[in-house]
């Protein structure tokens, strides 16, 4: 009994996708605050795919929906792959359930079949808004007896199946985030639960999973809000309990529009393959609309498990901050071990055609130093590549400007002579040997600190700025003794292609 009491009182939240395309952002913040709420209240948190939008709904976008979601690392209780005690968990495998239920209501008198087509609802819309009042149904079909309804349709006649709704009135509900919420009756009109071609509406097909899967809480967008009165009246059509509501402001870009492609990756797996960690965009999502009471930021997932409060959640917009997504990234990369970070770092490089696959042991090893060092102020592990450049990459006719300008001074073309004469007979170099060497010149020409260095790391760089020479050259002459596509250059090499491009 006691047992029962606690399974019926359990918190109860679902994520809801529809799979007509890849998870945004503010769908994964949707499916985490639930998932939150569910891990901290020792509750279920449920998967159900609505896959009722037949032409837009595609199996492949259910995979990705699934793979994105436990890239994330937010798991389900129960779910279309899992099952569970209140399935089936995709809308498509529903479908007898929901004639079951219209039915019930249509023999209760609750709704009725109408028969209105598409260009007449079409009409009467149209002169509703010349008119300048609010389309809603004109509730023609609405008295047609049962009877005469079910003859018209066993003769074939196409119908939808409408709720009827109270002609005045107010729906009003207590959203956990908006505060109270009501809506006139007047603009709801009688909604279409069933379409003419046997399809649940969404606004039906919701409610009956809601309702039979035992939701406790409703967590979803903001653009559901003016969906809610509708349901709410189906609840009460069949006299079941409404969940408690609450809904989440829309994602915005910097400039309040929605967040679309124009801002940048909008989709999970835009950022997954961008190479930012789960944690940290799970991290970031927590902070669309809501705030640790103390302000801490970075945080794991079960971190966010303890502090998170969907009372504390806000109701203006949440600004999508790609800077600060970034940050938190980089913090997270800190928190990895070298493996980690060396494993994550790979297919990026592979990819990019510097590493073959697999890695030998040799190369892997010194990857690892390598990664560690480049990432160093790397937002995203797609920008490594580009940072591995400084070891690949060694061109003295492709100077930057910055370069080209420190050069460009006598002082800097004695120091680069005078480098290259001291090296000109070396087989080996490492960090020791150029500091034996900068320590010579300094006292044979006085050129000293940025006189005497930036010049050495152009012509070893090739670039005018770039990692610390005490930390380059080891990785470098390591590489260098290493076979990868691309070779590297090694320090006595460069030093020698430079000044032969230079006319030294
Ligand atoms: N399938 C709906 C959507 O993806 C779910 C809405 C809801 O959570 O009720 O927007």
């Amino acid at each position: 009994m006691n047992n029962q009491a606690s399974e019926k009182e359990k918190i109860r939240v679902r994520f809801a996708p529809s799979p007509t395309g890849y998870i945004h952002v503010g769908n994964a913040r949707t499916a985490l605050f639930n998932w939150l709420f569910a891990r901290q209240n020792n509750g279920i948190f449920v998967l159900r795919v609505e896959d009722t939008d037949l032409e837009r709904s595609r199996e492949e976008y259910e995979r990705n929906l699934i793979q994105d979601l436990r890239w994330l690392g937010l798991d389900w209780d129960e779910g279309p792959d899992i099952g569970g005690p209140y399935g089936p968990y995709r809308q498509s495998e529903r479908l007898e359930l929901y004639h079951k239920y219209a039915h019930q209501l249509l023999q209760e008198g609750k709704a009725y079949y109408c028969f209105c087509s598409q260009e007449e609802l079409e009409r009467e819309r149209e002169a509703a808004l010349a008119e300048g009042r609010m389309p809603v149904y004109s509730g023609k079909c609405r008295n047609i007896p049962l009877k005469d309804a079910e003859k018209r349709r066993s003769c074939g006649e196409p119908a939808a199946i409408r709720l009827k709704v109270p002609e005045e009135g107010i729906v009003a509900f207590y959203d956990l985030v908006r505060g109270h919420v009501e809506f006139d009756l007047k603009i709801i009109g009688d909604p279409i639960i069933v379409r003419s071609n046997g399809m649940p509406a969404y606004n039906y097909a919701v409610v009956i999973d809601d309702a039979l899967m035992h939701i406790t809480h409703v967590i979803r967008g903001e653009d559901h809000v003016s969906n809610t009165p509708r349901q709410i009246l189906l609840y009460q059509a069949f006299g079941w309990p409404t969940p408690i509501f609450a809904h989440l402001s829309m994602v915005m870009g910097k400039d309040n529009t929605r967040l679309s492609k124009r801002h940048g990756a909008t989709s999970v797996d835009q950022f997954r393959r961008e190479g930012i960690l789960a944690e940290a965009l799970c991290n970031y999502l927590s902070f669309l609309g809501w705030s640790p009471p103390e302000g801490q930021e970075v945080l794991t997932l079960q971190q966010l498990v303890k502090l998170f409060d969907l009372n504390r959640v806000s109701r203006s917009a949440a600004i999508f901050d790609y800077e600060k997504l970034h940050w938190l990234n980089r913090q997270h990369i800190k928190k990895l071990s070298p493996e980690e970070k060396l494993n994550l770092a790979l297919p990026y490089l592979e990819e990019a055609g510097l590493v073959s696959s697999p890695a030998t042991e040799e190369q892997k090893t010194w990857l690892k130093k390598a990664v560690e060092i480049l990432l160093e102020g790397v937002d995203k592990f797609s920008e490594l590549p580009k940072k591995f450049e400084l070891l690949f990459d060694f061109n003295p006719e492709n100077l930057d400007q910055e370069a080209k300008e420190i050069i460009a001074s006598s002082s800097a073309r004695l120091v680069i002579k005078t480098f290259y004469q001291k090296i000109a007979n070396l087989s080996e170099f490492n960090y020791e040997t150029f500091a034996r060497i900068t320590g010579e010149i300094k006292k044979e020409t006085g050129i000293k600190g940025r006189d005497l260095y930036h010049p050495l790391r152009v012509v070893l760089t090739a670039r005018g700025s770039g990692l610390e020479l005490d930390k380059f050259i080891p990785l470098l002459e390591e590489g260098a003794r290493l076979q990868f596509p691309r070779r590297i250059i090694g320090c006595l090499e460069r030093v020698k292609m430079m000044v032969s491009f230079l006319n030294l």
